[in-house]
């Protein structure tokens, strides 16, 4: 039986970390990081994320600022809104909350984040810093994954590495921490499941990270005996959230996975605060 990835047991050493950080920049006398999270509309999901960015941050002593806006709010508008974050001192990072409604194009918007208060590790210099393997900022989600992958003590230094989902705050940025990390990886994504060829590709992960968003859609049966499986997807199944990955018969034959909930979510909002920091500090 696998041994869980706990991710809110790997967040408190990292979060124990930060606050000691943080309380010694205050006691320098530069004051505390502040983190500006723009947030559009009323979206359900929007709202438990930032109760619990905002939860975030006041425990480890970041000052959270949630800045709101109607539906009506234009592209233009919000660009401007963003320009003005960017020339506020008193504003150490900024975050863009997806998702976004349908006219305001947030791949856009976040091009125009300074890059030096890119809370996400999204905007197209810190990408490309990422991809030359030189970025301290990454998105905070894959992030939360090499955090697991150092927690299980697995090396991954010539390892078959298998991400599933290419997303550009996910799948795309997590295949270059493999590779940077010397995984031999691969990006599978909808056309490889269009062309039957995912459970193949599953079939041979040592280390297998999932993040599309469909419930249970890697079969337990499908994965290698000990991989490393961490699941990212979080969807709404029969009442209940359940991952990516069909968690009963997986751990049947993994060596380690992560629970959903439970697993890399907890660990993702420690990563954007660790961000903040480091962005904080300079
Ligand atoms: P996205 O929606 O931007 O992209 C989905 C990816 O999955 C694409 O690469 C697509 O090609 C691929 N895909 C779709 N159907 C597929 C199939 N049948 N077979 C193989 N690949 C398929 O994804 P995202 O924003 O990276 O989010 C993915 C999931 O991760 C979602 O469930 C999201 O809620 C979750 N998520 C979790 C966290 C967290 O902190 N735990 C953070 C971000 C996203």
């Amino acid at each position: 039986m696998a041994i869980l990835l706990d991710g809110k047991n790997v967040a408190q050493s990292i979060k124990d970390g930060l606050r000691r950080d943080v309380l010694s920049l205050k006691k320098e006398g530069r004051g505390a990081p502040v983190l500006a999270c723009v947030a559009v509309g009323k979206d359900p999901a929007s709202a438990v994320y930032i109760r619990s960015q905002d939860a975030a941050a006041r425990d480890l002593g970041i000052e959270y600022r949630l800045i709101s806006f109607g539906e009506d709010i234009t592209q233009e508008g919000l660009v401007s809104e963003i320009r003005g974050l960017n020339t506020d001192k008193g504003i150490h990072a900024v975050m863009i909350q997806s998702p976004l409604p349908k006219h305001l194009d947030i791949g856009k918007l976040v091009g125009f984040i300074l890059p030096a208060k890119d809370a996400e590790g999204i905007h197209p210099e810190n990408l490309g810093r990422l991809f030359l393997g030189q970025g301290k900022i990454a998105p905070p989600t894959a992030a939360a994954c090499m955090e697991l992958l150092r927690h299980s003590g697995v090396k991954l230094f010539g390892k078959e590495a298998v991400v599933v989902g290419h997303s550009n705050i996910v799948g795309k940025p997590l295949s270059l921490m493999l590779l940077k990390e010397f995984a031999t990886t691969t990006v599978c994504h909808i056309a490889t499941s269009e062309a039957g060829k995912l459970r193949d590709h599953v079939a041979r992960a040592e280390i297998l990270i999932v993040a599309v968003g469909q419930a249970q859609l890697v079969k337990g049966s499908w994965i290698k005996e000990g991989a490393v499986v961490l699941d990212v997807g979080i969807n709404r199944a029969g009442g209940r959230i359940v991952g990516d990955v069909e968690f009963d018969e997986a751990q049947k034959r993994a060596a380690y996975i992560t629970p959903v909930p439970g697993g890399v979510g907890p660990l993702t909002v420690t990563m954007l605060m660790r961000n903040t920091v480091e962005l904080f500090k300079g």
